[in-house]
């Protein structure tokens, strides 16, 4: 069945960038679809923590959009009003057991005061125990960090659809599209669509459909716990995560004894822990060695993790580049077709500003410099220069 529908832009990918670019997209007057083969949040926007972190960013571009888009976050939340109640500034705890991990932390302090970045350490030291209740004997120090900010992926992709007033379709799987001189055509499995933009921002899924990108998994393991009753749970004022995540984002290969840990406390009274980053794996694929050392070195830092319920275990998947970077902006070989993917770790924080940066380019009014440094040009340069 053909519906020739026509659109100002299509955006494949209802996870929270593709959520985000349909809702500043829409602001801007244009005529929007968004399309999924599963749903809102089917993939990683829904298997995630909800970091909206600058300390945790690469110097250099990454950590001027981290910071660009947690200033933005706040404007979306007080002003605009669409993440209000979703999007929070809260104070958060990183801690050291070893002493790799308090020397990951020396880094990092001395890599904020560098970049002047908005995140400042409130305090920090092994006297700083007392700021969090109920820490384990092993932590050796705490480092307490204001200014950051917290948003769940499945809540900010909600928020986006349902402020957008874009038309969903799903369950709607792209199978292919071809770049015309009248604009775009989706081949879709209900059929064909057009527009004249469109915008993978589909994830992983995008491997299937421009297989010559550099793109490749990395899972990760979480773990849900049920709501804390009584008041013998240690009341944390905010996500405790372990030094431990900080070398692991580096690739670093840790002890079996440690593991990357956050143990996020949820608005529900629930605990959100992850989350481990795996080379390869699926959203079917649950590793419970990984998730088994994440509870093991979870209980040493906070003993009283051990009377809580774990109620589901299950995988997320993030989408991660060769260069390490996201891919933001148009084919060169095809006018009028956007990318939006590979943001690895970091797309819950960057989705506001990326959003409204794609809709920019839907419009014709462009992109600020450091999403420009994200383009899709990068690899046919890298590729004219190989030949
Ligand atoms: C364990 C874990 C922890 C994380 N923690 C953080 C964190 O603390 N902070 C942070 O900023 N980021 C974090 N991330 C990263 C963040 O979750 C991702 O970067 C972000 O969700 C990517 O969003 P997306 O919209 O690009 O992709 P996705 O959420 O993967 O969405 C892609 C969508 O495209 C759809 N799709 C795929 N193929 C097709 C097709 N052919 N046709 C139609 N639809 C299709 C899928 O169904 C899916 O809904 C974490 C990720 C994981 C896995």
């Amino acid at each position: 069945m053909s519906r020739n529908l026509q659109y100002d832009a299509i955006i494949a990918g209802a996870g929270i960038i593709g959520a985000s670019i349909a809702w500043h997209a829409a602001r801007k007057g244009l005529k929007i679809a968004i399309i999924d083969a599963s749903g809102p949040a089917a993939a990683a926007s829904g298997a995630s923590d909800g970091a909206v972190s600058v300390a945790t960013k690469r110097p250099g571009v990454m950590a001027s959009l981290a910071r660009a888009s947690l200033s933005y976050c706040a404007d979306l939340a007080e002003q605009a009003q669409v993440l209000n109640g979703v999007f929070h500034t809260r104070p958060s705890y990183l801690f050291a057991r070893i002493d790799a991990e308090a020397e990951a932390l020396d880094r990092l302090t001395a890599m904020l005061t560098d970049q002047g970045l908005p995140v400042d350490v409130m305090r920090d030291g092994v006297a700083e125990k007392s700021s969090v209740p109920g820490l384990g004997e092993s932590v050796a120090r705490v480092l307490e960090l204001s200014g950051e900010g917290h948003m769940l992926g499945y809540e900010a992709t909600r928020a986006f659809l349902e402020e957008s007033g874009a038309e969903g379709h799903w369950p709607c799987r792209l199978d292919a599209f071809e770049a015309t001189k009248d604009g775009v055509i989706l081949h879709t499995s209900t059929g064909e669509m057009r527009a004249d933009r469109f915008v993978l921002a589909t994830g992983m899924g995008t491997t299937n459909l421009l297989p010559d990108l550099p793109l490749m998994a990395r899972s990760g393991q979480l773990i849900i716990t049920d709501r804390a009753v009584g008041n013998d749970w240690p009341d944390l004022p905010g996500p405790l995560t372990s030094a431990a995540y900080l070398l692991d984002k580096t690739a670093q290969a840790l002890p079996e004894t440690l593991a990357p840990v956050v143990i996020d406390p949820l608005a529900t009274g629930q605990l959100l822990i992850g989350s481990s980053r795996e080379g390869g794996g699926t959203e079917e694929q649950t590793d419970f060695h990984m998730a088994r050392r994440i509870l093991i070195s979870g209980v040493a830092s906070l003993p009283a993790l051990a009377r809580r319920r774990v109620i589901r275990v299950f995988a997320g998947v993030r989408t991660a580049t060769g260069d390490g970077f996201p891919i933001v902006g148009e084919l060169p070989d095809m006018p009028n077709v956007f990318l939006a993917t590979g943001f690895e770790g970091d797309g819950i924080g960057l989705a506001p500003l990326i959003g409204r940066e794609v809709a920019g380019m839907l419009t014709g009014e462009g992109a600020m410099a450091e999403v420009n440094a994200l383009s899709p040009m990068r690899f046919t340069r890298q590729k004219v220069a190989s030949q």
